[in-house]
Order: structure tokens, then sequence, then C-alpha cells
């Protein structure tokens, strides 16, 4: 891969403070997309455009000049209104295809004016694009909020390859049907030359929607890549498992820092075993299963009762959505009737913190923890599995896992794989956890930690990359169906 990249994502990898000693700051964030792909824009080259988020009266054009120039990246902002905000993030992409997408029908919601916001952001996306690429540059979209980018693309005249990379899960036939604008969505997942899934299943799940409503394609395998043949072009498909940057996470969990930090957290909760969760606050989580399923073992194994604690760190997200605050309401109570009920010379069972902790006092946790656990309705990936992996310094930690987490097919061989609605079955998962030898915890962490380690997220760009070979067909037209006009006789090629 020698192209340089143009990454396109719904929110620019920055941050934008305002310091009082030297005024307006900005850096990069700390997500796992822009360590992966630091070190190939430094060789490279690039460019990124997204939405800087809400600025204030920053002055982002200087301060992306100035972050693009250590980072030998382009930032290119885009401009949307916080009308367009609401519609297209908070609307179509946060309460529509998000909860679909985890096969979370019940959460969803099918507005035609939210879409038809997401249509326009989507839109002005691909405008700034078109005025930033250059001709040899690979574009490569990411994630749910951008999916009718390369559509309109291509609807521009944009003939660069284009790559799309879907973070969430992808939903099966039956499920991704009940979207009004499914035929829409499917075909503009279409226009890309390459779409990445994260496992097997998403992409499974894709094909097979493909298979049924999209009339003339024509799906095959070559070398585990789908390929699908429509007329005139060619679109191929795979799934690519991100990850973490393992020997970050490892070298960091080693220092002094993080193990003194570790070592107070212990020395609160002495002669007991620590159970750990990690979640963004979200219904997909699996956090109140995770409660009862916990509230259960210690109803089932009174041996776990005062020997036993979990801490559940809960990170506020989309606050601005109604439901996740109410969310965040029925926890509280779950959790104040759980520690209710047990309450015990002192001991509560359940140490609920809903806040953003730093990276090293998190890893302080993951290092604490004897017990992680992760139990996940339907999750892309799950990085905090991985993390609590890499972490794992002293091949101490069990990892109790979601079977319907991304990460689980990659870790089923070291961790305690649940059904999280599965309560009982979850219970018995956590007091195994809690009495597994010192030999048994050492075998399957090192296991864990060997998977992490040799697929990295560094692994992750490289694959991924590697499939959109130089010389590869590119795309001269897309008989793609315009997403804001849809005409009813062609929807979804049915
Ligand atoms: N994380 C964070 N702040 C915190 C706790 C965790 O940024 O206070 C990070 C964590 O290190 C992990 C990410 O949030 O990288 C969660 O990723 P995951 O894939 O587990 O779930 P997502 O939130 O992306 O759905």
């Amino acid at each position: 891969m020698s192209n340089p990249l143009l990454i396109v994502s719904n929110r620019l990898p920055i941050q934008i403070a305002k310091d009082h000693e030297d005024g307006w700051q900005i850096r990069p964030s700390s997500g796992g997309l822009v360590t992966a792909l630091r070190p190939i824009l430094k060789q490279y080259g690039g460019s990124w455009v997204g939405w800087p988020g809400d600025c204030g009266d920053a002055p982002v054009d200087e301060l992306l000049g100035r972050l693009g120039k250590d980072l030998n990246c382009r930032f290119h902002g885009v401009g949307l209104s916080p009308e367009l905000v609401e519609g297209f993030y908070y609307g179509f992409s946060n309460e529509t295809l998000w909860p679909l997408f985890h096969d979370l029908l019940g959460h969803a919601k099918f507005e035609r004016p939210k879409w038809l916001s997401y249509v326009e952001s989507n839109r002005i996306f691909a405008e700034v694009l078109r005025n930033a690429v250059r001709e040899d540059e690979l574009v490569w979209v990411h994630d749910y909020q951008l999916i009718l980018v390369g559509h309109y693309l291509r609807e521009l005249g944009v003939h660069n390859k284009l790559a799309y990379f879907l973070h969430i899960p992808f939903p099966p036939p039956d499920i991704f049907a009940r979207l009004p604008w499914r035929a829409e969505v499917l075909r503009a997942l279409l226009a890309y030359d390459l779409v990445g899934f994260q496992v097997q299943r998403d992409l499974r799940n894709f094909t097979q929607c493909v298979r049924q409503f999209i009339r003339e394609a024509r799906v095959s395998v070559q070398r585990q890549i789908s390929v699908i043949d429509l007329p005139g072009r060619r679109v191929r498909a795979g799934s690519f498992p991100i990850s973490i940057d393992f020997k970050e996470f490892d070298s960091a969990a080693r220092s002094q820092a993080v193990q003194d930090t570790a070592w107070y957290i212990h020395e609160n909760f002495p002669e007991q075993q620590l159970a750990l969760g990690v979640d963004r606050l979200d219904y997909t989580k699996g956090i109140a299963a995770k409660f009862l399923a916990f509230e259960r073992a210690l109803e089932k194994y009174p041996d776990l009762r005062g020997k036993i604690s979990l801490i559940q760190l809960v990170v506020p997200s989309r606050q601005d959505i109604p439901e996740y605050a109410a969310w965040k309401q029925k926890l509280d109570e779950l959790v104040g009737r759980i520690n209710g009920r047990f309450d015990y010379r002192g001991w509560a069972p359940l140490h609920y913190m809903y806040r953003s902790v730093p990276r090293m006092e998190l890893l302080g946790y993951y290092r604490a923890s004897e017990i992680c656990l992760v139990t996940s309705l339907k999750d892309g990936m799950n990085l905090v599995a991985k993390e609590y992996c890499a972490a794992s310094v002293d091949d101490h930690g069990a990892l109790v896992l979601s079977e319907f987490a991304g990460s689980a097919p990659q870790m089923r061989e070291g961790a305690l794989i649940v059904n999280p609605l599965d309560r009982e079955a979850t219970a018995d998962a956590i007091h195994r956890a809690f009495h597994m030898s010192r030999e048994e915890r050492r075998d399957r962490m090192r296991r864990l930690r060997r998977e992490v380690r040799r697929n990295d997220v560094f692994r992750w760009v490289r694959t991924f990359l590697d499939q959109v070979r130089p010389g590869e067909e590119v795309h001269t037209h897309t008989p793609v169906v315009t997403p804001a006009v849809r005409d009813e006789s062609t929807a979804a090629g049915e």
C-alpha cells in the first residue's frame, strides 16, 4: 500500500481546549483509529475529513493546520448546522441505524425527516471530499454515520478507489428488511470498491442481504473475500477484526504508576476478588444483564458473599438522547436494589461509577481486577475485552465474554464464553472464574494475550489496506438509487 490515504470519519480525531496561559490547544484524541493510522500517515502522508465538533469560537482552521503539520496529514473540517447534527447524528445514526444494526429493533425509530438529514449530511461530506481529494488518494470511509458518502462521491464524479469499514455489526436480512430505506443503504454500500466488516457474522449477514435484496448481484467467495459482481463492476467485501495497540497497553500496564494505582484500588477491597465492567452507557452493552447475573451468582453461591465486588465503570455517552438518560436511571435503581439486598457487614457488592476515567486509571482497574465481565447483547468488537488482556501482565485475570461480542470468535479459547441473557449460565461463569485455579487462569490468559498481541491494530490496518491493491479495477459508474428521491418501483431491486 503506497497510495496516500484520505480518511473520512464522522468526528475528526481531535480535542480542542482553551488553556488560560497558552490560548487554544489542539491534540489528537486517544481513539484506536488515530493510533492505528498515525504511522501510515507519517510514512505516506494523507488527509482526514470529518466534523470537528462544536468548537465554540476556536480558530479551527488554524488549529487543524498546526496539528496537520505534526501528523503529516491535512485536516478538513466539515461544517454541519446544529439542526443537521441533531437529525443526522443523534437521530438517524443513533436512533435508527445503531439499534437496528445491533438487532435491538425495539429501540429503533424510523422517522423520515431524520433520514433526510442523514442523506443531506452524507452529501455535504461528499462535497467537502470532492474538493479535498487528490488524484492518487485512497478514500477510506468509516462507520455507520457515513454509509452514503461513497454513493455521493461517485455521483460527483470522483473516480478514486473507495473503501469503507463498518465498526458496528451488520444485521441479518429479516432485521435489515425493517429499514424503510434499506434499498438506498444497501446499494450505497455497493458504491465502494471494498467493504470491510468486523467479523464473519457481519460479512455473512451483508452478503445474505445483497443476495436477497439486489436481484442483479452475483456473490462468490475467493480466498475469504466475498466478491459481488454487478453489471459492469465488482465490489469486494471481507471481515477484518479491529484491535488495539497491544504493546502500548502492555508496557503502560507494567509502569510503576499503574502498579501503584492498581494496588490502591485493591487496598479498598481486602481479601476479595474484583470483577470489573467497563462500558459506555448504552443498552447494547448488557449492563443490566450483568448486574442481574451478578445478583444471581451471589444468591446461588453464598461462598461469594463478602468475597467478591463488582466495579462497574459506566462512561457517559450520547447524553442528549432521552432514552440514554432513562437508561441510566434504571441502572441506578438496579444497583440500589441489589446493594440493599446483600448489604453485609459493610460489604456492598456493586460499585458503580458513572464517569470517564483517564487512561492510567483505567489500566489500574484492569490490572487490579481478577475478573473482567463483558456482557454485550451485541457488539461490533468490544475493545475492553482486548485491553483487559493486554493489561493483564501477571496473567492472573479471567475474562467472561459475551458470545455476541465481535471479539468472541478470536477469544473463545481463553475466555469463558456466555450468553448474557442466560442469567443462570452467566452467574455460573462468574462463580467458575472466581474459583479458577492459578494455573488455568495463567494458561487461558496467555492464550488471550498471544491472540491480541498477534492480531493488533496495526495488523488490522495492513490486512485491510492490502485488500485495496493497486491495479484493481476502479468504478466508472454506479447504478444506485438516489437516496433522497426514492423511486418506489426500484426499491431494493425487489
Ligand atoms: N474508555 C474510555 N474512557 C473510559 C473508559 C474506557 O475512553 O473512561 C475506552 C476504552 O479504553 C475502550 C473504549 O472506551 O477503548 C470502549 O471501546 P469498546 O470497543 O469496548 O466499546 P464502544 O464504546 O466502542 O462501543
